[in-house]
């Protein structure tokens, strides 16, 4: 098959830039990234960029979302939010590691081919997706084993603590508009544990606790 080839190269990059969690590498090589990008686009699906899918946005990098994957380390029956469904690729990653995903998007064009893309797939059974603004959480089905931002915040989202189970960790790019630090937080008994894990780049998140233009 023509993505065979690209997928394994995909996972060597992966495995030399450190992502070594066997699920994670497992979850990357068997989810069809080239469904989730714009038409036209399949044959780039599996390079190391993000990708155009419409209305301003895009799929993240592979390595991006194998970090992302890679930290929140998501066990089977695990309950994660997700904000910013986009394309659906890092809902789909979550779902086929055996997490149950609410995934929310603002955009609702994105949102519709979102879960359409994810049915076909066979993964609509375990991601719940709604539109609208994601930056307020979605507090009917809290609390979550773990939150995921997949756009950059302005600020730590810590009126979204509430929605943590014990335990619970809140994965969230937070910095300016063009550049943010992902930045890890861990719900501990008595206390939020803060970890900077590096630099990266996403698109702006918007809403109530977003960017306002
Ligand atoms: N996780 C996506 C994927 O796997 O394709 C990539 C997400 S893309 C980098 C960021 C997404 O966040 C965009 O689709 C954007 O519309 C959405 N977004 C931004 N602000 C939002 C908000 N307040 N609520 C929900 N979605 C939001």
């Amino acid at each position: 098959m023509i993505f065979e080839k690209k997928i394994e190269e995909m996972i060597r990059r992966l495995e030399a830039k450190g992502i070594d969690n066997p699920r994670v590498l497992q979850a990357m090589r068997k989810v069809p990234r080239h469904y989730f990008v714009a038409p036209g686009m399949e044959l780039q699906a599996y390079d190391e960029k993000a990708l155009p899918i419409g209305f301003g946005q895009t799929i993240s990098h592979p390595y991006t979302v194998a970090l992302m994957t890679q930290i929140l380390n998501p066990k089977s029956g695990e309950r994660i939010l997700e904000i910013g469904t986009g394309s659906g690729y890092q809902a789909a990653i979550l779902s086929e590691m055996g997490a149950t995903v609410f995934s929310i998007e603002k955009v609702r064009d994105l949102a519709l081919r979102a879960e359409r893309r994810l049915k076909q797939l066979g993964y609509g059974y375990r991601v719940l997706i709604r539109i609208g603004d994601g930056s307020l959480g979605w507090a009917a089905h809290a609390p979550y084993d773990a939150i995921i931002f997949t756009a950059g915040a302005p600020n730590a989202p810590e009126h979204l603590f509430a929605q943590l189970d014990q335990g619970g960790r809140l994965l969230v790019p937070i910095g300016e508009k063009d550049e943010q630090i992902l930045t890890l937080f861990i719900k501990e008994q008595q206390k939020i544990v803060k970890k900077e894990i590096g630099k990266l780049r996403f698109v702006p998140l918007k809403g109530a606790h977003g960017w306002q233009s």
